[in-house]
Parts: C-alpha cells; sequence; structure tokens
C-alpha cells in the first residue's frame, strides 16, 4: 500500500472535512480519542442524546448547508431561535439590549438614559482599544456593568478590558437608537439576535452532521499524539509507534501542538501565553417536559455557576425519552478563572440554581446529573494573542508552513479567502484550536475545503 500523501492530526469536524475534501484515500487521520468527532461528538446515555455543549446550525454557506443536509438525508429540523435572558428573578427576551421593557425598575429607565447619554447618532463608529471600551460606547455604562460585563466574566472569564475587539464583528447585536428606544415601551415584533434560524439533525446529535464526510475515511483512533519531530517529518504516538509525514495537517490545539515540537524558548513562552476558556458541563436528566420554550438561556446572576443553559429536547425531541427533557448547563473557567470548588458542590449549586429558576419543578425530578470537563472550549481573544500568536507562526514556517493573509486574525471572511492568493506548504494548521479562531462548524468545514483547493492548485 502506497504511504497516504497526508497525514491528519485530529479526527474532529477539521480533520474529518480535511480528509473529505482531499479525497480519503489520500490521507490518514490520527485521534486521540475511541471515537471521532472531536467537539461535535455526541453521545446517547438512558436514551437522552447530549452534544459536547449546545450545537446547532446557523452558517449562511449554502455549500456547508447542503453537505450537512446531506450527511442526515435530509432529515434535520430547522426553527427560528428564541433564546433569552435570566437577570435576579426576571426573564429578559434576547438580545438585552433591545428588550430593556422586560428589565425591573429602576434599572429599565437608567439603561435607557445611561445609553441615551452615550450614543448620539447611529453613525457613531465603534472605535476602541478594547471590549470594555466597545461596550461603554455601544450600550452606555449601566447596561454594560449589568449585563455584558457580568456576562464576559462568566463566560470570557476576563473582564471585558482584557479583551480585544477584532473578534466582536457580528457576533454582538450593536442597535440602532430607535430599537432601543422602542425596546424600552414594549416587545418588537423582529428578532434582532444575529443567529434568526437554526438547523439540527432530528437524530443522533449534531454529530451527524458529519456523518457523510466521515464515510470512507482512514481514521486510527486511540492513537495520541506525544512527540513530534518536524526536521525528521516524524510523530510519535504514546504508544510508542511513530508515523512520517510528507504533508501534516494539524487540527490540534496550536499550544499541544507546539508543546510536541521542540520549538525554542521563545516560541514555547508565546504558546503559552494562548488563552482558551475550560467547560464544565453538567448534563441533567430531569423527569418533566420543559418548562420553558426557549431553547437556550443566558444567565446574568454573579452568584449563579449556571451561564448558558439549553433544553436538549427543544433543539430535536428526539433528544430526550417522551415526557422528559435534557438540561445542559456550561460553566466556564480558565487559567484566569480556576475551578474554585469541588464537581460535586457544583453540581448541587446549579442543581439548585435550575429549581429557583423554575427550570425544574423540584429536586425529586432529577433522575440523573452527567458531568463533561472540555479542556479546550473558547478562545480568549486577549492582548497577548497577536504578537504570540505571529510569534509562533514565524517560527513554523522554517518546517513548510506558509504564512496566510488572515492568519493572525480571528475569523476568516470566506468570500476573500477563496480568491485571495494564499497558498500552503507542508505544514498547515487547521481548525478553531489548530489555528486558534473564532470558528463556528461551518468554518471547520470551509477550512478543508479550502485546504485542499489550495494543495491541488499548487500541485497544477
Ligand atoms: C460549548 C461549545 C458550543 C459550540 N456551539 C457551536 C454551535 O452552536 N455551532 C457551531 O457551528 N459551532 C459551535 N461550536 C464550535 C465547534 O464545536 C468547533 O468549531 C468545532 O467542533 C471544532 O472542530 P475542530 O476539528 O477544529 O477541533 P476539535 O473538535 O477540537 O478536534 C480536534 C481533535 O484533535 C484531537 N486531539 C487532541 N490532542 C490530540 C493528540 N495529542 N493526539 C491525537 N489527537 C488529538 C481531539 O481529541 C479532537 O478530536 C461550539 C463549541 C463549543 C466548545
Amino acid at each position: 500500500m502506497p504511504e497516504p500523501l497526508y497525514t491528519i492530526l485530529g479526527a474532529g469536524l477539521s480533520g474529518i472535512s480535511t480528509s473529505y475534501h482531499l479525497s480519503h484515500e489520500n490521507c490518514i487521520v490520527f485521534e486521540a480519542k475511541p471515537h471521532t468527532g472531536g467537539h461535535i461528538h455526541s453521545q446517547k446515555i438512558n436514551g437522552f442524546t447530549w452534544d459536547e455543549g449546545p450545537h446547532v446550525s446557523f452558517t449562511k454557506h449554502q455549500y456547508v448547508k447542503d453537505l450537512f443536509a446531506e450527511s442526515v438525508e435530509n432529515d434535520f429540523l430547522e426553527f427560528p431561535v428564541h433564546p433569552t435572558n435570566y437577570y435576579k428573578g426576571a426573564w429578559i427576551p434576547h438580545p438585552a439590549q433591545s428588550n430593556l421593557w422586560a428589565v425591573p425598575e429602576p434599572l429599565r429607565t437608567e439603561c435607557l438614559n445611561d445609553f441615551l447619554a452615550t450614543r448620539k447618532n447611529d453613525e457613531d463608529a465603534v472605535e476602541a482599544a478594547d471590549y470594555e471600551e466597545w461596550l461603554l460606547a455601544a450600550f452606555g455604562s449601566t447596561f454594560t456593568k449589568n449585563f455584558p460585563e457580568t456576562y464576559t466574566k462568566k463566560y470570557w472569564t476576563v473582564p471585558s478590558k482584557e479583551l480585544t475587539t477584532d473578534w466582536v464583528g457580528g457576533r454582538i447585536f450593536y442597535p440602532d437608537i430607535d430599537v432601543v428606544k422602542n425596546g424600552y415601551e414594549g416587545p418588537q415584533e423582529e428578532s434582532t439576535h444575529y443567529i434568526s434560524s437554526i438547523r439540527y439533525p432530528a437524530n443522533g446529535g449534531y454529530h451527524q452532521y458529519a456523518s457523510g464526510m466521515e464515510k470512507g475515511m482512514k481514521v486510527e483512533c486511540n492513537k495520541e499524539v506525544a512527540k513530534i519531530d518536524l526536521e525528521r517529518k516524524e510523530i510519535h504516538f504514546t504508544d510508542g509507534s511513530t508515523h512520517v509525514y510528507q504533508t501534516l495537517i494539524s487540527t490540534l490545539p496550536l499550544p499541544k501542538f507546539i508543546g510536541y515540537c521542540k520549538a525554542p524558548e521563545e516560541v514555547q513562552e508565546a504558546a503559552a501565553t494562548l488563552s482558551c476558556s475550560e467547560l464544565l458541563i453538567l448534563n441533567f436528566e430531569v423527569a418533566h417536559p420543559p418548562t420553558r420554550t426557549e431553547q437556550w438561556i443566558y444567565v446574568y446572576d454573579e452568584d449563579f455557576y449556571s451561564t448558558r443553559i439549553n433544553f436538549t429536547d427543544l433543539l430535536s425531541p428526539n433528544n430526550a425519552p417522551t415526557g422528559k427533557c435534557g438540561i445542559q448547563v456550561e460553566v466556564y473557567f480558565s487559567k484566569y478563572k480556576p475551578l474554585d470548588k469541588s464537581i460535586e458542590y457544583i453540581k448541587v449549586k446549579v442543581s439548585g440554581e435550575l429549581v429557583k429558576m423554575g427550570l425544574i419543578k423540584d429536586s425529586e425530578a432529577i433522575a440523573a446529573v452527567h458531568t463533561q470537563w472540555i479542556p479546550f472550549a473558547n478562545v480568549i481573544f486577549d492582548h497577548p494573542f497577536q504578537a504570540s500568536i505571529n510569534t509562533i507562526l514565524d517560527w513554523l514556517t522554517i518546517y513548510g508552513l506558509k504564512r496566510e493573509s488572515d492568519d493572525s486574525f480571528p475569523m476568516t471572511d470566506w468570500e476573500k479567502k477563496f480568491t485571495a492568493n494564499d497558498t500552503v506548504g507542508d505544514l498547515v494548521l487547521a481548525g478553531r484550536f489548530g489555528q486558534w479562531k473564532y470558528y463556528w462548524t461551518d468554518d471547520c468545514v470551509l477550512r478543508g475545503k479550502y485546504i485542499s483547493e489550495a494543495i491541488n492548485s499548487k500541485k497544477q
């Protein structure tokens, strides 16, 4: 058998998509876990289907929509999104900035007055040195302090001052003045959330969206990389085996990848500054149907561990047995906010929070709670990021990496990317953690497509 041309590390969606687009017969994929899927892996326990945190597809790319639809033979559900916010006992439709009517007084009026004093016209450009400045300029101090600032500390695990703004883009709704004024008076007819409609597989959880691409993939699971010799193009695994590659595509988290290579001290130091949140997921099997209709909830109370909560059976009714519901709670940590209590303590505390919020009728209704620890959740785009990523990528050029025009930017503009003149070399990085980007699943699919096109155009 001829050696595969392309060696891919990691069988998450980026690895799967890269192998699929390069054609499986040309690739070999190595994966540390016993299963494929990485962060989109879904598991079934006691009749409940659980994803690794809430996963829905809101892609605008028709190519990805079609691939996902084909994977599940068009057996997906499509519906509008209605998230909500919980704030000290009040339920505020999402996004809160355009639904001030639901904020309790006097905070409701204070938020509006502050907003109007800050925003003089809709043309105000928000140029800010950090995310805190951006928030203050967009919303005024009262709303910022009570809502996005509190949530930033819970979700991103750092104060907003520590974050840059180049990832904000379309992710945070920047409302016109009239939208806020009208939203102060009462509910708006149109939703202003950046996601309007979502798709989700009818059966088997989000991982099903990759099942079509995975068919025929040559993957070796339980194969954990331990060391990479970039000079000799040799990969060493924890089981003692080795593999020599021609072209290497790594989707492994970048700090781990650098740790496996004999990188100079300044590169190791740069890798150590890359920050990422860690996620504790608590999956509750609940003995009654959902008590609310919104698919997910953002929780602003600082004294609650619960940060985001979703009802899994509001994504697909097949995710939970009839008459029951699956409630998934996300709690975030990081090097900036280390795990402060035992998992058992957090389980009990979060159970109490769910009862207090009315999402679980009483503790008797909890049939089981499973927890899962996700060491790489969201890349934290803090101030050291830019310099660190440049140091790392510059060093990797010695070993065949080609710098790309957007490789130090958190997101990719795919229309520009597919027409840019970037090329790839014998060493390529792919994926949310491989490239250290704010990537959703559609970005991971498109990265695989892009790599294949770049490699194939090089060969011509
Ligand atoms: C909580 C949460 C919610 C999300 N929600 C959404 C959503 O609603 N919609 C959406 O589009 N996206 C969502 N995402 C983003 C999405 O999950 C990611 O963009 C995508 O799954 C990343 O895929 P990847 O292949 O780049 O990385 P991964 O899935 O992390 O794949 C990397 C693989 O490398 C393997 N690996 C690591 N170390 C080694 C080693 N030493 N040796 C061999 N293999 C190794 C890992 O086991 C893993 O399988 C969410 C992410 C999170 C964390």
